[in-house]
């Protein structure tokens, strides 16, 4: 079916990105649960299951948003976090999170563009992202930058939107993306626009294996994915050896 989905063009899609993430941030979490039925907390207890917390290691959480990643790894015992996201509406609301949470040490927040991140070579352990590449314009610049900053036997680990690769699964979730979500976004947020570049954006994403190829582009090892609820979304890893 054609839905009339469009690529953003390239000089456009910051703002456009940075709209919408301002006018959502409020509402974010609530709208999360609401559109993916709760299911995201699944994919990031199996995200935060592969990545593994251990005290000894540094993390770097990009477009960490609201911070499902950051707390995730610091509930499993993980070491120091910097939080990160372009966005400093949607980073104040992770901020104030943390602090109702109890995170108070081992972590810190800063605004950083994950394709250019101010920090030096080989600082991390482990780099994430998790639905956070979909929305950077220069998505192989994030994989290189992320590869930079770990340190060597370091891990990136990428959570995002993927290919379905069940075909039954393929018009309900279809439907549910380009009606249900555009609907849900203009009756209770009172935003269709925003859940359409959501909708819009899923379908523009690399596949599975196309994403796994830009990861050994960008000089990752080892990498490896793993298809989530039928490849609605996937858990793309790579090493820095
Ligand atoms: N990681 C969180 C999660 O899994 O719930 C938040 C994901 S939210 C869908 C996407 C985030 O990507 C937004 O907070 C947005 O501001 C951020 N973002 C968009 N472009 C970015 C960029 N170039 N660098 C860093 N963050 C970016």
């Amino acid at each position: 079916a054609d839905f009339g989905f469009r690529a953003v063009p390239r000089e456009e899609k910051k703002p456009l990105v940075r709209a919408v993430f301002d006018s959502v941030a409020s509402r974010y979490d609530v709208m999360n649960d609401l559109m993916s039925l709760g299911i995201h907390r699944v994919w990031k207890r199996i995200f935060n299951a592969e990545l593994a917390p251990q005290p000894g290691l540094k993390l770097l959480d990009l477009a960490g948003g609201t911070g499902d990643v950051t707390f995730g790894w610091l509930a499993g015992g993980g070491g120091p976090v910097i939080m990160t996201d372009i966005n400093a509406n949607m980073l104040s609301v992770g901020r104030d999170r943390a602090i109702s949470r109890g995170y108070v040490s081992d972590l810190s927040f800063c605004v950083v563009d994950a394709e250019q991140i101010p920090l030096p070579d080989r600082c991390m352990d482990r780099v994430t992202i998790s639905f956070g590449l979909r929305n950077c314009t220069d998505k192989l610049a994030v994989l290189k930058e992320a590869r930079r900053v770990l340190k060597p036997g370091g891990r990136f680990l990428c959570l995002e939107f993927s290919r379905v690769q069940v075909a039954a699964l393929a018009p309900i979730y279809d439907a549910w993306s380009f009606k249900v979500l555009p609907t849900m976004g203009s009756l209770i947020a009172k935003d269709r626009d925003s859940y359409q570049y959501l909708a819009e954006s899923i379908r523009m994403f690399p596949d599975q294996e196309t994403l796994a190829d830009m990861f050994r582009e960008a000089g990752f090892s080892h990498v490896r994915y793993q298809s989530l609820s039928g490849g609605i979304a996937a858990i793309h890893s790579g090493w820095r050896l």
